[in-house]
């Protein structure tokens, strides 16, 4: 089945390490953009009308800024357009800091039934220092009205000033309140952001000691049982996001709205990251795509390895077999030969050892060929 993604571009100010399409000053437009949104979902059903989706993920952005009414509307519309199996993940993302009992009540009562919510760190002052807009204690409140949901909490590692024990309050605290599933991410610093600046200057932990961290983080999660599923993503039993194995599976996935990209039949593409091209392409019933790929066959190959070899199950032998009629093993025999220290072998999967995960692109980039 595939995935339904909607980018939702919004935020009350920008962090100072993101590169997302999100538009602070733009909140105003929010009504527009959410017409246009629904419009574009409309535009696109009759191709996919043959499609099952089994996913919808609201992300952004910050999702949870707007109005809810917008967003049971866009629940709405993807049922409406889409054959969205009764059994879907609905995931929306969550800022601590825009969030009350009247929305959650309401995301809940459309269906939304797994919440994505942005911790980063559980210090104050390093939020500050992101610029988050959200304090630890809003964070609490947050999870406390998430009490017996499915959710999810974002950490990040690599932070100025970040020490061991930073990391392990975050994980803490997302566990105590019942997190399902964490996903711990290294900040990377983006050139334009002005966190840029802190990386030129030397002010960011370097590539060791984020290394150290993220050992650090994975053996505390573990402790506190969370299994790694994927390099940045830790999961109670059964609670993977069934939205990003989709991604990592090389799946099939639909995306509305600024920046949204989509796989469709072998083919990528995305749309505009300028708003006012979206609002310009989707009224006059064009779509907004700017960049469309073809992927050719070795293309894919490359993909699907890549892909699977991000995750702890890694390449599934059989399946590579079933879909490219070709075998893995002899296919990729001298990258499968240079990395033998680092990778677990057997008859059913290739997969890099737990302790080399974090270095993955070093490994992944002897298996690219096309
Ligand atoms: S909340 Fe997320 S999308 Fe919005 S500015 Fe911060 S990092 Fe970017």
């Amino acid at each position: 089945m595939a995935g339904i993604y909607v980018h939702i571009p919004f935020c009350k100010q920008k962090c100072r390490y993101c590169d997302f399409a999100s538009f602070p000053d733009k909140i105003g437009l929010a009504e527009s953009y959410m017409t246009c949104v629904y419009r574009e979902m409309a535009m696109r059903a009759p191709e996919l009308k043959d499609y099952s989706f089994d996913t919808l993920y609201i992300g952004g952005g910050t999702p949870s800024v707007i109005d809810e009414s917008y967003i049971a509307m866009l629940v709405a519309a993807a049922k409406k357009y889409y054959n969205l199996d009764k059994n879907a993940e609905i995931t929306i993302e969550m800022n601590p800091g825009t969030v009350s009992a009247s929305k959650i009540d309401l995301y809940k009562k459309v269906g939304i039934n797994r919440f994505s919510v942005g911790l980063q760190t559980a210090n104050d002052k390093l939020l500050s220092d992101l610029g988050r807009i959200h304090t630890l204690n809003q964070f609490i409140t947050c999870v406390k009205l998430l009490k017996g949901c499915n959710f999810s909490v974002d950490i990040m590692i690599g932070l100025k000033g970040q020490s061991l024990d930073d990391i392990s309050q975050s994980i803490e605290v997302a566990a105590l309140y019942g997190a399902s599933h964490i996903s711990m991410y290294a900040l990377t610093p983006e050139d334009g952001t002005p966190i840029y600046t802190d990386y030129l200057n030397g002010e960011l932990p370097d590539s060791d000691e984020v290394a150290e961290q993220y050992a650090f983080g994975v053996k505390k999660l573990k402790e506190l049982g969370y299994e790694r599923y994927e390099v940045s993503n830790f999961c109670k039993k059964g609670k993977e996001s069934r939205h990003n194995l989709n991604y990592w599976r090389r799946g099939e996935y639909i995306g509305f709205g600024v920046s949204a990209s989509s796989h469709i039949k072998n083919v990528r593409f995305t749309n505009t990251f300028d708003l006012d091209e979206y609002f310009k392409c989707i009224i006059s019933n064009h779509f907004a795509v700017i960049d469309r790929t073809e992927i050719t066959v070795p293309e894919q190959r490359d993909e699907y390895v890549m892909l699977a070899m991000r995750t702890a199950a890694g390449v599934d032998v059989h399946e590579y077999e079933k879909l490219f009629g070709l075998s893995f093993m002899q296919e990729y025999a001298a990258a499968i030969a240079k990395n033998r220290d680092y990778l677990d072998i057997s008859p059913e999967c290739v997969r890099i050892k737990d302790e080399y995960l974090f270095v993955q692109n070093t490994i992944i980039i002897d298996f690219l060929k096309a």
